[in-house]
């Protein structure tokens, strides 16, 4: 996610935070310090309340990262690897490099966050009553407690607008896992739950439009009070994200629904140019790049793929450099290339795509390059197929 940065790496996973989740960290605090201790504990010095709510909202973020890491522990013990967990506005989001497995696999991965949530959330209400309310003002019982509460109360909402069943919410999750188990169609599954997600989205706009419009009344929904500007204009930036987050899903299976049984071999081209290592960018430029009009090409020895080079990486040339760089020096070796075999499933291609921004992905056969796949004649082929009406899971 492009504006974030890593600041630990736990477990193997590297833990970064967006810029947007600083933001909420303060109004976390400006929220504790301003507003909700006052109210509890109004003996308190404002130095003390200030500190108290900075160690809860540190705390606040540390369960959320426990939430994300559990769906990642998960995951793991399913055999699906977990690169990141960055934390954004609106949490946290655990980069899976591929979907899940199984449905089974699905349901223990999205249930675990919310899992966590919900026994963080029990663990600081039985906190807070062992200590109970016998304790003398301004010590630092009452602190503790105060902790307690506030994280036991805040990690049961976490864990209950998580658990909404709009995909990919992880009650969404929850949700396509069940459909998909129980019908044992993926596609069908994550189209309801992505409806469902879209639903949700436009209850939470109606709940912002009510909000904005009444800016003077409180609403009370479950044992929140909610309402203001703020509270909509909050409201809006969810339903925002979760409606493109629910429809990118849909058209990421609509994709699937259509070239589902479709082969790279069927669609890979078979006549391309390559240039042998050692070739010097001016030559390259001269003879290939500029007369043909190529945006990538292979850089070979014998049969075996070396590295691709693209028009990015000959811009990092200076022209006076030309005729001396080998393309080896700028490309992209093979080592790190995301390839295909002409057997892989198209949808499996459209994944690596994803991954990168290359123009094409290099086929490979027992080691040998057998041909090219153009990201333009894979989505032209998908758009065409979609026109056509074309299902492709049969
Ligand atoms: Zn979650």
């Amino acid at each position: 996610m492009p504006g974030s940065i890593r600041i630990a790496r736990i477990l193997g996973i590297d833990i970064r935070i967006h810029v947007s989740w600083i933001l909420i960290f303060f109004l976390v605090v400006l929220s504790l310090s301003e507003s909700i201790f006052p109210d509890q504990y109004p003996l308190w010095g404002a130095q003390k309340t200030f500190i108290i709510s900075a160690i809860t909202a540190a705390l606040f973020f540390a369960s959320v990262l426990a939430h994300e890491l559990a769906h990642s522990v998960v995951a793991r013990g399913f055999r699906m690897s977990v690169s990141s967990i960055t934390l954004f506005l609106l949490g946290g989001v655990a980069n899976l490099t591929r979907e899940p497995p199984s449905a089974r696999a699905e349901f223990f991965m999205a249930g675990a966050g919310p899992a966590t949530s919900v026994l963080i959330g029990i663990t600081g209400f039985l906190i807070s009553s062992a200590i109970g309310t016998n304790v003398p003002d301004g010590s630092l019982l009452q602190a503790v407690r105060a902790i307690a509460d506030y994280l036991g109360t805040i990690n049961l909402y976490v864990a209950g607008f998580n658990l909404i069943p709009g995909f990919p919410l992880d009650g969404g999750r929850v949700l396509r896992s069940a459909i998909w188990g129980y019908g044992g169609d993926r596609i069908r599954a994550t189209a309801i739950a992505a409806r469902g997600g879209q639903i949700v989205a436009g209850c939470f706009v109606l709940l912002a439009a009510l909000f904005l419009f009444t800016p003077g009344t409180e609403y009370n929904l479950f044992g929140l009070a909610l309402g203001g500007t703020f509270n909509g204009i909050w409201f809006g930036i969810i339903a925002y994200f979760l409606f493109n987050a629910a429809s990118a899903s849909l058209q990421q299976e609509r994709i699937v629904s259509t070239v589902g049984t479709v082969r790279v071999g069927q669609l890979m081209s078979t006549d391309f140019r390559s240039t042998p290592s050692g070739t010097r960018v001016g030559a390259l430029i001269r003879d290939l790049v500029l007369p043909l009009n190529l945006r990538a090409i292979p850089v070979m020895s014998g049969d075996r793929i070396e590295g691709l080079i693209t028009i990015g990486d000959l811009r990092k040339v200076e022209q006076d450099q030309w005729a001396t760089t080998p393309v080896e020096a700028v490309m992209t070796p093979a080592a790190d290339l995301p390839a295909v075999s002409p057997d892989d499933l198209l949808t499996t291609a459209l994944e690596r795509f994803g991954m990168t921004d290359l123009p094409l992905l290099p086929v490979v056969r027992t080691g040998a390059l057998v041909g090219v796949l153009y990201r333009e004649s894979v989505v032209g082929y998908v758009r065409m197929r979609e026109m056509l009406g074309l299902d492709g899971r049969r």
